[in-house]
């Protein structure tokens, strides 16, 4: 597969092996994150959470769909709390084995 380098401007770019910042690991998975990075609140913002921690989009989607605002700002930045979530446990497991860009694509029928 040749790879095209279209000229994009009058000086070449000695940078342009596409530099991307290296990799931060998912608060929730532990993954590499992907492309989409989303910058989760672990105390919900309304309920005063300042911190936030990098996710895949569907980790977070998740914790939300398994935690009430309550219990996450009861656990906080416990991740482990968290993890003891059969639910949860069981997703982390299987989004193990998928790529970092693997977002909620569940909707589709074909593997
Ligand atoms: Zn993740």
């Amino acid at each position: 597969m040749a790879r095209k380098h279209p000229k994009h401007g009058p000086w070449e770019d000695p940078t342009e092996e596409e530099e991307a910042p290296p990799p931060v690991p998912c608060w929730l998975c532990g993954r590499p994150t992907g492309k989409t990075i989303v910058w989760h609140h672990p105390v919900p913002k309304s309920r005063g959470g300042r911190d936030v921690v990098p996710m895949h989009p569907i980790c977070q989607q998740t914790l939300i769909a398994n935690f009430s605002n309550s219990e996450l700002q009861r656990h906080g930045m416990d991740v482990e709390g968290l993890l003891l979530n059969p639910n949860v446990r069981k997703f982390v497991d299987w989004v193990a084995k998928k790529d970092p860009d693997f977002t909620a694509a569940i909707t589709k029928k074909q593997r």
